[in-house]
């Protein structure tokens, strides 16, 4: 064999710390060595172009590029052996940056581990064999899961771009929180008068199937063909007949339901429309309110509706699409707030979340727009916003920033005095952060202009008076006092979560997520949308948090993958996958079992049952071959003689 190594510099990231001219010189010396070098950037054009140069001139067979992480530059460098006629696995990396440079400092031992490292991606070399990936057809269809602003955006910018979309929204309507907003910052304007008409084309879209009320329940395959099995819950209404005249949610008795849209903050009836704008504009029943279910005997709805869409005995129904391509856009939850004892812990009902606020601010809110003490119905004139409740606090292990808390508090500021003209607000906040566009002129306006009262610090006790008002307790970091604050009314800034269940779809769609349960990215910097799962990309606060501009992009951005993706007829299977040598297997069926993404079947063979793998469906993650007990089972390019190969290496080193 002819190897050619190149050793990066990096700038200095990597000759800071290693002597890469004489890591080459060593280099020069191992088995097959022929040609190597020591560029400044071999990623760049002119590394890049030496690499070539020097596969036709030294007739090089395989390379060895020792620089930075593979899963950063592999894809690059497999393209540039390969535009000089090798093959793409005649490629290896020995990564002495984030193993070597990056985390030590002495020159000496730096340089010995490089060297070292590039004996074992050389002996790896000696033993790899050149593979042949194969094409497969592509179901130009895609998947959007989440229906909030950033699936809506993802949705109508795929199903623009000519692709079929079925969206799975798990809510009765779609719209997500910004459907609850009353204004949105920093422009304050309505939330409804810009989404609604997304919104619209959303159910107006020929190439959009919408399937809300919905949850997905299953997924398998591979991207370009998934199979998602989708659970549409039952609503106990059939939709197909529903026209959301209303007249079954006047006339139910059963008024006292809590209404999960208006965030709980009132009560609704138990057959129920989530708002009049709701995308689609079905009723739904909850079971657990309704007086048919729970008493046995009722059907006031279904004897009003004139359509006969009331169906008592309706059932969950499982649906099966197949799809090229999946867009998560789950979303968000606030925490569980009522923990913080000190804050009353929910007891006290004029203590209220932020986005219970925005219902009371919204026209179509349970209070028409008008800001009502929900312990009495009064006016409040004395608003007092505590930020951060649930974010940046190790304490209860939520070290994370909400992000958009501190703008939204100063927009509910702002509204607070425009809806009460005679009130005067007042936000506790640990550092104001507003890093958008016109964001920080925005909070200075509800500063300047509106007269709110920011006092710096956490607030750490809020209790009754007993004569109709709160005192918040807090300390001014600035003014280095304690301070009380009379409230009429206060407004928690509940940092978020993931969204209910995010880890177990998590685990459907094969993705990471971090310990909060956000979905994790590809790379944080350079694939922000794409996951380590082909095919599968991210929209909106389902991978952190973002603000509705944010969100809106990112959808966009995930639409551009999967259009990108779409662009091409035939996909290439990576051929690193398993294979089973019939001859050693003896069915006992461990690698079935044990192969997360089921890519392991059993079939006949000269009469005996045996493993067999389906290539498109493999992942090359290679637990099957750790597990299979006979070795029947070779995971292409991590063979047990290319992995032995290393070792032995290492062993001599
Ligand atoms: P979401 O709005 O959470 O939508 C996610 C959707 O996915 C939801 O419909 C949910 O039901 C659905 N879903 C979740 N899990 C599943 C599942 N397993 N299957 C199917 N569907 C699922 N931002 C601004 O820019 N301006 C503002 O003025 C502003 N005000 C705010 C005020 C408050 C009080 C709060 C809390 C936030 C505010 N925000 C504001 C932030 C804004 O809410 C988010 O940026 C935006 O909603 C993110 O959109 P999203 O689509 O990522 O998530
Ligand atoms: Fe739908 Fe019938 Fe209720 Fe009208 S009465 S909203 S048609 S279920
Ligand atoms: Fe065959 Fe090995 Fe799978 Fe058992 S584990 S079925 S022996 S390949």
């Amino acid at each position: 064999m002819r190897i050619g190594v190149f050793i990066c510099h990096c700038g200095s990231n990597i000759a800071g710390t290693v002597d890469c001219a004489k890591v080459a010189e060593i280099a020069r010396s191992y088995p097959d060595v022929v040609y190597a070098d020591d560029p400044m950037y071999t990623c760049a054009e002119p590394g890049q172009a030496a690499i070539e140069a020097a596969i036709h001139e030294h007739k090089l067979d395989g390379v060895v590029v020792a620089s930075c992480s593979p899963r950063m530059h592999e894809p690059t460098f497999r393209r540039t052996v390969e535009r000089a006629g090798l093959n793409r696995y005649m490629l290896e990396m020995a990564n002495i940056r984030e193993h070597v440079s990056w985390i030590g400092r002495d020159m000496n031992a730096n340089t010995n581990k490089s060297a070292e490292l590039v004996l074992l991606a050389v002996e790896k070399l000696r033993n790899n064999r050149p593979l042949l990936a194969k094409s497969f057809d592509v179901n130009k269809r895609v998947l959007v899961i989440g229906a909030g602003v950033a699936g809506i955006q993802a949705a109508l910018d795929c199903a623009d771009g000519g692709v079929p979309v079925v969206l799975v929204e798990r809510d009765a309507t779609i719209g997500g929180k910004m459907a609850k907003l009353d204004k949105t910052f920093p422009t304050v304007d309505c939330s409804a008068c810009i989404l609604g008409p997304k919104m619209v084309d959303v159910a107006q879209h020929s190439n959009i199937t919408l399937y809300a009320y919905s949850e997905v329940e299953d997924i398998s395959g591979y991207v370009g063909n998934f199979t998602v099995k989708i659970r549409k819950r039952t609503t106990y209404v059939d939709w197909n007949l529903c026209t959301g005249c209303g007249a079954c949610t006047e006339k139910c008795p059963s008024k006292k339901t809590p209404d999960g849209f208006n965030e709980l903050i009132s009560n609704t009836t138990a057959i129920t429309i989530a708002f009049p704008q709701a995308i689609p504009k079905k009723a739904v029943i909850n079971a657990a309110h309704c007086r048919q279910f729970v008493k046995g005997k009722c059907g006031v709805c279904a004897k009003i509706c004139p359509t006969g869409a009331i169906k008592y005995d309706m059932e969950d129904e499982i649906i099966t699409e197949e799809v090229g391509s999946i867009v998560a856009a789950t979303g968000y939850d606030l925490m569980d707030w009522t923990i913080y004892q000190e804050y009353g812990g929910g007891a006290y009902p004029d203590v209220i979340t932020s986005l219970q606020y925005e219902r009371l601010l919204n026209a179509s809110g349970p209070t028409a727009g008008h800001i009502k003490r929900p312990s009495d119905g009064k006016e409040p004139k004395n608003i007092v916003f505590v930020q951060c409740v649930g974010s940046r606090d190790k304490s209860i292990g939520r070290p994370y920033c909400s992000g958009f808390c501190c703008m939204y508090t100063a927009k509910q500021a702002i509204l607070t005095k425009d809806h009460i003209p005679d009130s005067q607000s007042y936000v506790f906040y640990m550092d104001i952060r507003a890093a958008g566009k016109m964001y920080d002129e925005f909070t200075r306006r509800t500063m300047e202009e509106y007269g709110t009262e920011y006092i710096r610090g956490r607030v750490s006790q809020i209790y009754p008076d007993g004569q109709g008002q709160l005192v918040v307790m807090g300390v001014d970091t600035l003014m280095g006092q304690a301070i009380e604050v009379k409230a009429d009314l206060v407004v928690l800034a509940v940092g978020i979560e993931a969204s209910k269940g995010a880890p177990q779809l998590a685990e459907k769609l094969r993705i990471s997520y971090d310990s909060y349960g956000f979905f994790m990215e590809s790379h944080v910097k350079l694939k922000p949308v794409e996951t380590n799962t082909a095919g599968v990309y991210l929209a909106g606060v389902c991978q952190g948090t973002k603000d509705i501009p944010a969100s809106v992009a990112q959808g966009s951005a995930a639409a551009a993958k999967v259009l990108a993706l779409f662009s091409k007829d035939k996909l290439e299977s990576d051929p690193q996958i398993a294979q089973v040598d019939m001859r050693r297997c003896v069915n006992c069926g461990k690698c079935i079992q044990c192969c997360p993404f089921g890519a392991i079947k059993e079939v006949e063979f000269r009469g005996e049952g045996k493993a067999q793998v389906i290539e498109t469906v493999c992942q090359g993650c290679g637990l099957c071959t750790a597990t299979c007990p006979q070795g029947a089972i070779q995971l292409s390019h991590a063979t047990d003689n290319q992995i032995l190969a290393e070792v032995n290496a290492l062993c001599q080193c």
